[in-house]
């Protein structure tokens, strides 16, 4: 068997599970072992039975107090035995297992691990897992592996396929020389593909971890260097003219705000690289709120003035709508003729907005990745812009700039990277960075609670309605079902709206629905037709609404602090004073720490570093899977080294590597 089998080739795989690995994303071999689990969950830590609640998986050790009774029932032999710690004493029982009978002594002790059940004073475990203390020592040390699945994919099935291909593959080949293997000090690519999937202990899982984010970055910066190559020093064939510069300063002046420090420096860098010589490759970066969008419409300004068309890319349809009602508005007293382009318009707009765009009579096109269809083609498009760009891949954007030769790019983030960091990761690009927040805003005022706080919420939010603001309220998916996602929305919505009756609007949102609801939605909601609006994480990126004062999300717990920052920053983009309350529905010490880091910051780096630090290695990757940047292992807060030592690597060994997707293996 060989890496780029179809995944059918592994044995105990018959079709039918090959229609679900393909699903998930997985049709060869090499798929699935690139598909690395999300997360490990290890045994627990032994605690006091007296401490553990109903329902709690946990590890307990309990001194055994009776004999061990065996007895038949009507289906199942039974065996039981009570043991106790002195904080709290349980009953043990397991079915048709009487050779246990002999195994316990009144006396002696062990580690009983399983889920513990309590009805009034008496608790019971079934079938717990029984260790010596020793032995669980040893247990804790091992980590079983978590996948990501999707419908009819068990956990259990991956595990056991990918245990399969490991063994019938053999060596996974080597892709670093060897003289490089030899001095970053990594594991090898077999090895470390091998322990990521069947970890021994923590330390191993922690060593292939960096080895496969090494990898990906490595691959990351040769695909960048590919494009970039070609890129870098092409010439400018869009020079912004004399007069369009001068009209900036009266546009910009139109505004309703003067911009901040940090939005003019971007400005001036920006109209600098347009006017110069060489084509523009700039990256905006800026925490969440600090007026990217105005940033972005100064470029457009720049280039429609001189005679250009422009293209602003964003990831979803909603943000694309949002975009495109604002900048729209903005542009009428100079009439540029705008279209919005997404997979929603219908056919035949579709056909007018692209032949409007081959003709030229349509200056700018604000839409999602249908903007990277074949078909559209422009007549002099001079300016393509990409926001939340850490959406797209670099090969997602380079096809944009692709459309005509001299193109500006201007990529737009709100990914919290540190200067150097993104230095490495954008080499190809020069950055602006905007570091402050418009003046007056106030600070967003924060508070976590549980669960019995949501009735204050709920009337928290009236007053804020009331006083003409609006609210958000998120909830997570429960699973990664789509109908669940839909479901838990729309009940929490019908309860909300029974419990604040006809005088406040509540309406809700999620990812199942149609986009023309979803924007008729976000349309309503901007007009304030809606007074809250319950939602999944589908507002997370980029969503504007200043008039919105409340943000409440439910189950906190579940989401990545990064990702509860985004949430966090739909609200206090407006003058009025913001709030945003997290519940929790986990009283844990460890979970209230998390989330206390929220509370304690606003800042997004910060937020970002001290997650990894609380959830520490081999535990969810939290970050990652909030859709920073497009890794699977690699995020730039754990593995800043790894990062480095990659960029070292391709300047050494660069002539000898080569960019997977250019078609040519990587030595
Ligand atoms: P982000 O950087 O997150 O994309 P936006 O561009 O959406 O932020 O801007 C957030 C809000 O701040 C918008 O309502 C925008 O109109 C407003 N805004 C932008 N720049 C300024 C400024 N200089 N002064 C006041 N408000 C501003
Ligand atoms: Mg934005």
């Amino acid at each position: 068997m060989v890496r780029d089998n179809e995944i059918t080739c592994v044995r105990g795989v018959g079709e039918k599970t090959a229609v679900l690995f393909r699903k998930a994303g997985i049709s060869t071999v090499d798929d699935l072992l690139h598909h690395y689990p999300r997360g490990y969950v290890s045994y627990p830590e032994v605690i006091p039975l007296g401490e553990a609640e109903e329902g709690d998986r946990v590890s307990v050790l309990l001194r055994i107090v009776t004999q061990t009774e065996v007895r038949k029932g009507r289906r199942y032999t039974i065996t039981s035995l009570s043991a106790s710690d002195g904080t709290a004493s349980c009953r043990m029982v397991w079915f048709n297992a009487p050779y246990l009978r002999s195994k316990f002594r009144k006396g002696e002790t062990y580690v009983f691990s399983g889920i513990l059940r309590i009805k009034g004073n008496f608790r019971v475990m079934e079938m717990p897992e029984v260790f010596t203390h020793l032995q669980y020592q040893k247990k804790r040390e091992t980590l079983q592996p978590i996948y990501s699945l999707t419908a009819g994919l068990t956990n259990h099935m991956v595990e056991k396929t990918v245990r399969q291909a490991l063994s019938e593959l053999g060596d996974y080949p080597e892709s670093l020389p060897e003289d490089a293997l030899r001095d970053y000090g990594f594991m090898p690519l077999a090895e470390a593909i091998r322990a990521v999937h069947t970890p021994k202990e923590k330390e191993e899982l922690g060593r292939a971890m960096s080895r496969l984010a090494f990898d990906e970055f490595l691959q990351f910066l040769l695909d960048v260097r590919a494009a970039g190559a070609e890129a870098a020093g092409e010439l400018n064939s869009h020079p912004v003219s004399k007069e369009a510069l001068t009209r900036l300063t009266g546009f910009l002046a139109g505004q309703p705000f003067s911009l901040t420090e940090g939005q003019k420096r971007a400005v001036d860098d920006i109209a600098q690289d347009m006017a110069s010589p060489h084509v523009m490759n700039r990256l905006i970066q800026g925490d969440v709120g600090s007026g990217k969008t105005m940033v972005a419409m100064a470029a457009v300004y720049l280039a429609l003035s001189s005679g250009y068309q422009a293209a602003f890319m964003v990831p979803t349809e909603v943000l694309a709508e949002q975009h495109f009602r604002e900048i729209s508005e903005k542009l009428r007293p100079y009439k540029f003729e705008t279209a919005l382009l997404t997979g929603a318009v219908s056919a035949a707009e579709k056909r007018r907005i692209r032949e409007g765009l081959s003709s030229g009579e349509i200056r700018l096109v604000i839409g999602t990745h249908a903007l990277l269809e074949d078909p559209v083609q422009f007549q002099n498009l001079g300016l393509v812009i990409t926001d939340e760009q850490h959406r797209f891949g670099v090969k997602q954007r380079e096809k944009l700039s692709a459309k005509g030769a001299g193109i500006h790019t201007l990529l737009m983030s709100a990914t919290p990277i540190p200067r150097t960091l993104a230095m490495i990761l954008y080499a190809d690009m020069h950055i602006s960075e905007i570091r402050e927040l418009p003046k007056g805003r106030k600070r967003i005022k924060n508070c976590v609670v549980d669960t019995s706080y949501r009735p204050t919420a709920w009337n928290f939010i009236r007053k804020e309605v009331m006083a003409g603001h609006q609210a958000y309220v998120i909830c997570p998916m429960v699973e990664e079902s789509d109908r669940v996602e839909g479901e838990d929305v729309i009940s929490y919505a019908d309860e909300l709206s029974g419990t604040f009756g006809e005088n406040i609007r509540v309406d809700f949102l999620h990812g199942r629905m149609k986009e023309e609801e979803k924007n008729r939605i976000m349309r309503s909601f901007a007009a304030r037709e809606i007074d809250v609006l319950v939602s999944t994480t589908v507002i997370e990126v980029g969503i504007n609404n200043p008039n919105a004062t409340v943000m409440m999300i439910e189950n906190a717990e579940r989401f990545g602090l990064a990702q509860l920052h985004q949430l966090r920053g739909r609200v206090g983009r407006g003058d009025a004073q913001s709030y945003c309350i997290f519940i929790s529905g986990k009283k844990s010490a460890a979970n209230q720490e998390r989330l206390k880091v929220l509370e304690e910051s606003n800042d997004g780096f910060e937020i970002a570093t001290k997650d990894l630090m609380l959830r520490g290695p081999g535990e969810f990757y939290g970050i990652r899977q909030s859709g920073e940047l497009d890794f699977r292992i690699a995020d730039i807060y754990s593995f800043e080294k790894e990062l480095k030592l990659a960029q070292e690597c391709m300047l050494k060994y660069g002539d000898r590597l080569v960019s997977k997707h250019e078609g040519k293996p990587v030595l």
